[in-house]
């Protein structure tokens, strides 16, 4: 049987299930605030045409408006200061969207700490287990806050020193960017970087060094619990938006049973 008979195959009778790793995008879906002398972005939101009224007699359509970083969502290279002339969305190569992904899980360590940061010696004990992180592929990055998602509030997490998120240390992200072969890094939460990142040296360093290296963000991620540590493959599809920054996405997973 050819490669992708086989596929579709295994994918009806379920020996290959597919997950979708997606948010649902509605208005409630959690946004990143940004302290207030920036610009920030819109919520999504919906705004009917018609629903089967003057309208529009016998058709239902909505326009939406939305930002680019909403919701699950795609960061092409071009989001950040370090890669403004890098590629942006619409730019990124179509055989990058489907690739290969492993599931660092700590779960149990950002529970105890919401602050908590994965460290490059966190990735080499993983490596030392699992083997090495895919070349071409996905660092997805489990930290249980999946299940805070519904709420802004808890997602966000924030009190008056402001967001308490976990992340990746100034030093882990370097390591990611420059000296692995991973296409880029999935996370849970609203963004690529940790709550605190901000008063990082440099802040937001998975945006700095990760875009910078030409490597991409996926964010809001679920369901990372159902996928195995190594083997499943991860198909992300941004919009094509022309000279954007990012997109919401649809993430699915394809995990073998
Ligand atoms: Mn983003």
């Amino acid at each position: 049987m050819s490669v992708l008979r086989e596929l579709v195959e295994s994918i009806r009778t379920g020996g290959i299930e597919v997950l979708d790793l997606t948010a649902p995008l509605s208005g409630t879906t959690p946004i990143l605030l940004l302290p207030e002398q920036f610009g920030q972005t819109v919520p999504f939101a919906l705004h009917e045409i018609s629903r089967y009224d003057d309208r529009g007699p016998a058709w239902y359509w909505n326009n939406f408006t939305t930002g680019e970083h909403v919701g699950t969502h795609f960061d092409a290279p071009n989001h950040w200061v370090t890669a403004r002339d890098g590629e942006d969305i619409s730019q990124v190569a179509v055989s990058k969207l489907i690739a290969p992904a492993v599931v660092l899980d700590f779960v149990a360590e950002a529970r105890r700490d919401p602050d908590f940061l994965l460290e490059i010696d966190h990735v080499k004990q993983w490596e030392d287990e699992h083997g090495p992180l895919p070349d071409g592929g996905w660092l997805l990055y489990r930290t249980g806050w999946d299940v805070r998602a519904h709420d802004q509030a808890e997602f966000l997490n924030a009190d008056e020193t402001g967001p308490h998120t976990p992340g990746i240390s100034v030093q882990c992200a370097r390591y990611l960017a420059e000296e692995t072969p991973i296409a880029g890094l999935g996370v849970e939460t609203v963004g690529t970087d940790a709550g605190a990142a901000h008063s990082f040296d440099p802040a937001f360093p998975c945006h700095s060094f990760l875009l910078g290296a030409g490597k991409y963000g996926l964010t809001q991620l679920r369901n990372l619990d159902r996928l195995p540590p190594t083997g499943a493959v991860v198909i992300a599809g941004p919009l094509p938006i022309v000279g954007g920054s990012g997109s919401p996405t649809r993430v699915l997973a394809l995990v073998e049973r």
